[in-house]
């Protein structure tokens, strides 16, 4: 599964991080959320609830 993170939308609230932390990570220096492991995708199933969570609608899976 290809997933993409919008940089100019994300805010770094950190939700994804926390319902998916497999798959993203908030760095801290840019306070962006990061794909860190996007095949996690496959078998976390938690990429969905990350994108619907997200507030700035900034995940497309
Ligand atoms: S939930 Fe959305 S806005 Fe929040 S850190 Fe993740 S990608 Fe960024």
């Amino acid at each position: 599964m290809k997933v993409i993170v919008d940089q100019d939308k994300c805010i770094g609230c950190g939700n994804c991080e926390e319902l998916c932390p497999a798959v993203f990570h908030v760095d801290e220096t840019i306070g962006k959320a990061l794909v860190i492991d996007a095949e996690a995708c496959e078998f976390a199933a938690c990429c969905e609830a990350a994108e619907e969570n997200c507030p700035q609608d900034a995940i497309s899976l």
